[in-house]
């Protein structure tokens, strides 16, 4: 008797079994390894493009990878009006936190290793202390992974009192991230705290602030105004702008376009 079917030669010993019948049934579904091929050409093409390296955490001293995207695959596809940078994927800010899984401390990259003592032991009482640790996060950073890292480093920033403005400049970052999920409820809820952020930098703290001299962090919270929909004070700092005598020409176009689109809109 003949085995019908693809799998005639893998059973060809049960002839006469009563059991040829069952030999259709595929031993492994080929379309789940198209899946696995097309993971494993995701991994590949995130290790052409990100690198990774051991730093030692400044808060428990042990070894941890961190990730960073190679520069020359860093490529900006637009900028929005509040100076989000759109990027061709891999996108850099989902890579810009720093994140030690074994005691809970995160940070921007830039000042993970730049911690006083007195921040230490913030961190080591009110985070270390109670973390549980959490699995590795995937090679390959998404979104959510990002707006994981991004309030974890948060929640340190508040602990340790870091500046208004660096706080600000994290709630705005979140905001970003959850603009690229097109999540706009949770995109307005960062920028308003950002914006109470940049507020109190601007009146308490020396410039440049998140990298902003005065004139851009005017426009910057002129902008945040107009995004969260308060239209008077978006017209007020915008305004600021546009008459202020130490603002480069390109800021303060971009305050009258603003400006305009205000108008146009009410
Ligand atoms: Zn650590």
């Amino acid at each position: 008797m003949e085995f019908k079917g693809s799998n005639n030669d893998l059973f060809s010993s049960l002839v006469n079994t009563g059991l040829e019948n069952l030999t259709d049934t595929p031993i492994f579904h080929r379309e789940q390894n198209k899946k696995v091929i097309r993971k494993v050409e995701t991994k590949i093409k995130a290790v052409e493009k990100i690198y990774e390296k051991k730093i030692e955490c400044p808060v428990c001293s042990r070894k941890l990878p961190v990730k960073i995207v190679k520069s020359n695959y860093i490529r900006i596809e637009s900028r929005d009006t509040d100076f989000m940078i759109n990027y061709k994927d891999p996108n850099p800010l989902f890579y810009d936190i720093w994140v030690c899984l074994e005691c809970g401390y995160a940070s921007p990259s830039a000042r993970f290793s730049k911690i006083s003592n007195i921040k230490r032991e913030k961190v080591i009482k009110n985070i270390c202390t109670k973390w549980k640790g959490k699995k590795a996060y995937p090679y390959y950073y998404n979104e959510d992974t990002a707006i994981e890292m991004h309030q974890l480093a948060l929640l340190n920033s508040v602990i340790k009192q870091d500046k208004d403005g660096e706080k600000a400049h994290l709630c705005l970052k979140l905001a970003w991230l959850y603009r690229i999920k097109n999540d706009l409820a949770n995109e307005k809820k960062y920028l308003k705290e950002a914006l109470v952020g940049f507020l109190k930098a601007y009146e308490f703290e020396t410039m440049p602030v998140a990298g902003l001299e005065e004139c851009s962090l005017m426009y910057l919270i002129g902008e945040l105004y107009r995004r969260t929909d308060d239209k008077s004070n978006a017209l007020k700092w915008l305004g600021l702008v546009i008459v202020h005598k130490r603002a480069k020409p390109k800021i303060k176009n971009m305050a009258r376009d603003q400006k305009d689109l205000l108008k146009e809109l009410y």
